[in-house]
């Protein structure tokens, strides 16, 4: 008499029913697109293009307290 078991064959559990029946669209892609570019941007933004009265256009970090490189005005945000 053996007490082996015999590997048994377990069944696989089920896939779901694949929900992308549909073809692939631009609304689907572009969240996946979005966060692609901030995985590549080395993670979500925080800089931000501040527009300064004096005419000059900068990008800087995103902060409450952020100077124009040209007048130091500080700039809302
Ligand atoms: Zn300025």
């Amino acid at each position: 008499m053996s007490l082996r078991l015999a590997p048994r064959t377990f069944p696989r559990p089920r896939r779901p029913a694949r929900r992308d029946g549909h073809t692939r669209t631009a609304s689907l892609a572009a969240p996946l697109d979005e966060v692609a570019r901030h995985q590549r941007a080395g993670g979500p933004e925080d800089t931000a293009l501040y527009a300064c009265s004096c005419g000059l256009s900068f990008r800087a970090d995103v902060s409450a307290s952020v100077a124009c490189p040209r007048c130091a005005t500080a700039q809302a945000w």
